[in-house]
């Protein structure tokens, strides 16, 4: 504990502690003990000797034990995916709030770790999800967290920016992203936990291109999002009213602006209407 003082305040320090304790020993997070072996076998001694020195290098917890939880569920993380962040869990919930009625075909571009999709199926059983990444190494990933929750879900590794990949996918009533939204310009406010250690790839956007990803999507959408269907985006703070302005000159209607936990402007939705 005292170690870790000298990098972070206290609270932080106590948290990143229980977290590695709970893994390291069994616990739950109650502090119950489900493994009453309180004994360390040299190899776990020398992990966690490795995890505390690896903290003070900023590098996140969760990348240290391998996992973290999204939405109740456990998911699988490595350094080809970001960490899934509460914000992401907060347009899960918008997601089901408003659509857990009906049997829907789901798609989830820029899947990552899975996390959203995963936390769709669990919570939407009878929808279809898909979840689609540029990058390999996040598809297995998101593969073996599907797996590990006894969900099924269809994993394809798929740049949505190459419009001739389009073409593998199919109809869909709901598309949903978490794409890179951050520009470069903001990469100096961004803390060294998340820029030395998560996925660029994952995260930033040029900044004389900064919605390139949704400008993608909506295009992908023309044929691709069934009418009616609907757009769920996280975005960047500062972008709203640009997307906003963006979905309706796509002839989207019902768009709508939410704000995040902490009152930032952090999701787009919106319905599609076929041009008379
Ligand atoms: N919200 C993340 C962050 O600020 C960024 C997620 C993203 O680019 N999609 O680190």
């Amino acid at each position: 504990m005292q170690e870790l003082l000298a990098y972070y305040d206290q609270r932080e320090a106590e948290s990143l502690l229980t977290i590695l304790v709970q893994y390291f020993f069994g616990l739950s997070q109650s502090g119950l003990i489900t493994n009453a072996d309180f004994r360390l076998s040299e190899s776990e001694m020398l992990q966690l000797h490795f995890a505390v020195k690896d903290l003070k290098k900023y590098r996140p917890v969760q990348y240290i034990i391998g996992e973290t939880e999204f939405f109740d569920l456990k998911i699988k993380v490595n350094k080809a995916v970001l960490i899934p962040r509460p914000e992401t869990e907060e347009l899960v919930q918008l997601i089901i709030n408003n659509e857990k009625q009906r049997d829907l075909n789901i798609l989830d571009i820029g899947t990552g770790s899975g996390c959203i999709a995963i936390a769709l199926k669990k919570n939407i059983p009878f929808a279809q999800l898909t979840g689609i990444d540029i990058s390999d190494a996040a598809i297995e990933l998101a593969s073996e967290n599907a797996e590990n929750n006894k969900l099924n879900i269809a994993f394809a590794e798929l740049n949505i920016l190459d419009q001739r990949q389009w073409n593998l996918l199919g109809q869909f009533d709901i598309i949903v992203s978490n794409p890179p939204y951050v520009t470069n310009a903001e990469k100096n406010r961004m803390d060294n936990n998340v820029l030395n250690y998560e996925p660029h790839q994952a995260l930033f956007v040029a900044d004389n291109d900064a919605l390139v990803f949704y400008k993608a999507i909506f295009h992908f959408s023309e044929n691709h999002l069934r009418q009616n269907g609907k757009i769920y985006f996280e975005i960047n703070e500062e972008k709203g009213n640009e997307i906003v302005e963006l979905a309706k000159s796509k002839n989207f209607v019902n768009v709508k602006l939410h704000k995040d936990i902490n009152g930032k402007n952090r999701f787009v939705s919106g319905s599609k209407v076929s041009v008379i």
